[in-house]
């Protein structure tokens, strides 16, 4: 059964509204941060949000950030990569603290999202994992694991987010600069990843967009028709 429409998620995100840290883990480049909303919002798995950070003297810098938690949790759950000269990755990887707040406006993207029955399959790289990591557990509440293949790539099994979550749900994990049991480093090869998207009706593509324009490739060459991808690039933002 195909996915139904987009029920209770607004066409134009919501106003702004203060997030509150209650959890923050940081591991290595990556912090992991649940906020508590004052006026929560519903999303759709795959959705992203906008944080705003405001400064004493009233200066704002905001920045997409896909949200990682399934719909209907209570929190809003972020996956964070600190960028080298970052200015609101380094904030929210180096100093916020629980207690601190943040301004998030959400969900945003109609496009990206998955409801959870239609059979597919997603190839994401880096922080592109957070978008299916919310397909993922809204997969696990619907008991409808099985139809969403997930193609990670990673260099190193330590540099991907929410590694343990993805080698749970039966993700095949590619490394490129580690070997891993048998497999010796290297991108996907064709035909690891033509079993995983016989059969699918959508395809998602997530990350940098040079991982995207690759992703897309992959996906062409195991035969997947251009028309039932979707991408989502995690280019720089203003
Ligand atoms: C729809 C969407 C969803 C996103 N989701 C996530 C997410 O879940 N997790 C996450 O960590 N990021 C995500 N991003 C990227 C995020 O919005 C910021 O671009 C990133 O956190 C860097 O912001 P910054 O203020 O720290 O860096 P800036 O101060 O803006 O830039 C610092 C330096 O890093 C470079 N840079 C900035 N952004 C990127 C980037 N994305 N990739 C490579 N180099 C970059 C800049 O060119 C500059 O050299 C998403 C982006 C989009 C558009």
């Amino acid at each position: 059964m195909p996915d139904a429409p987009l029920a209770g998620t607004p066409e134009i995100p919501g106003a702004w509204t203060t997030g509150t840290l209650v959890d923050v883990r940081r591991d290595g480049r990556l912090a992991y941060l649940r906020l508590a909303l004052e006026t929560p919002f519903t999303h759709a798995a795959g959705q992203h949000c906008v944080v705003r950070l405001r400064a004493e003297d009233g200066y704002t810098a905001q920045r997409s950030y896909s949200i990682a938690s399934a719909p209907g949790d209570d929190h809003l759950e972020l996956c964070v990569e600190v960028m080298p000269d970052g200015e609101v990755s380094g904030h929210l990887h180096d100093e916020a603290r629980v207690g601190d707040t943040v301004e998030v406006r959400g969900p945003i993207g109609r496009w990206f999202t998955w409801g959870g029955r239609t059979p597919s399959i997603a190839v994401v790289g880096g922080t592109g994992v957070v978008p299916v990591v919310s397909m993922l557990r809204h997969a696990r509440t619907l008991g409808t694991g099985e139809r969403l293949r997930v193609v990670a790539v990673t260099r190193t099994l330590a540099e991907l987010p929410y590694a343990d979550e993805l080698l749970a749900h039966g993700a095949f994990v590619a490394t490129t600069r580690e070997n891993r049991g048998d497999r010796v480093a290297a991108t996907p090869y064709p035909d690891e990843v033509a079993p995983l998207a016989a059969g699918v009706e959508r395809a998602y593509v997530c990350g940098s967009p040079g991982f995207a324009s690759y992703g897309v490739r992959l996906l062409g060459e195991v035969g997947v028709r251009k028309d039932i991808i979707r991408v989502e690039q995690f280019g720089p933002t203003g």
